[in-house]
């Protein structure tokens, strides 16, 4: 499950409230050639990697999508964990910025549920990213100017997710999760077609003798 939407809409918030719900769910961790925050930990939030480092591991296909979601700052998925993921049938959820949503859905189609996630307005978004107090004033500006251009690619996502007050959009988040166990574009069906078919044909040998 990818989750988008702009900077300060509520996207960590509304995961961390899926979290607690669905502990099963697990998180993706990217890679970043951004500094920590304070009280970040390496491999927790991020894996925080050089340039050169983040430089090799797109070189080598290490890395499933990739962004340099603000000018000189590179975020990238790790591939490993997602391809375990599929195997196994785990919901693993990658919280990355619309560029990565878009390489996601070109690599994996269907597979990858894309949900973003919108602030009620604008000015509430402004709100939220200053009163997180994370950024200078230069990354909000860039932050805000990036917001724009997600927003214009909303109708790209499977679902939307208005992030209003906190505990009906965390709900609306576990609803998308819910109902995409049942989609037969995000579930191995084939072998459970295969099984029944098997059977009926056995069932029909055994009734008609
Ligand atoms: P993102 O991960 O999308 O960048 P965060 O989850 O860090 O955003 O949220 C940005 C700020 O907005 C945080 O201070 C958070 O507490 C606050 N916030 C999140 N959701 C809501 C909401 N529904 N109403 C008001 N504030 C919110
Ligand atoms: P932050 O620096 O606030 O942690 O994250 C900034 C932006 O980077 C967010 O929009 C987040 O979704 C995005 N991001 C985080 N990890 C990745 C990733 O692996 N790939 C892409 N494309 N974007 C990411």
């Amino acid at each position: 499950m990818v989750v988008s939407g702009p900077s300060g809409v509520g996207k960590g918030t509304v995961i961390a409230g899926l979290l607690a719900r669905q502990p099963h769910v697990q998180m993706s961790v990217s890679c970043t050639t951004r500094a920590p925050r304070p009280g970040e930990q390496e491999g927790r939030e991020y894996y925080f990697v050089s340039a050169a480092e983040f430089e090799r591991r797109q070189g080598t296909g290490e890395l499933l999508e990739w962004a340099e979601v603000y000018p000189g700052v590179f975020y990238g998925t790790p591939q490993g964990p997602v391809t375990e993921a599929l195997a196994a049938g785990v919901d693993l959820v990658l919280e990355i910025d619309d560029q990565g949503a878009q390489s996601v859905r070109e690599k994996l189609g269907r597979r990858a549920v894309l949900v973003f996630v919108a602030p009620p307005d604008f000015v509430a978004l402004r709100r939220r990213l200053t009163g997180r107090q994370t950024e200078t004033p230069e990354g909000l500006r860039e932050r805000l100017a990036t917001a724009r251009k997600e927003i214009r690619n909303m109708g790209l996502y499977d679902y939307l997710i208005v992030n209003d007050q906190i505990e009906p959009a965390v709900q609306a988040l576990e609803e998308v999760l819910r109902a995409e166990h049942h989609s037969l574009q995000t579930t191995d069906w084939r072998g459970l077609q295969a099984r029944l078919l098997a059977q009926a044909e056995h069932d029909e040998v055994a009734s008609h003798g």
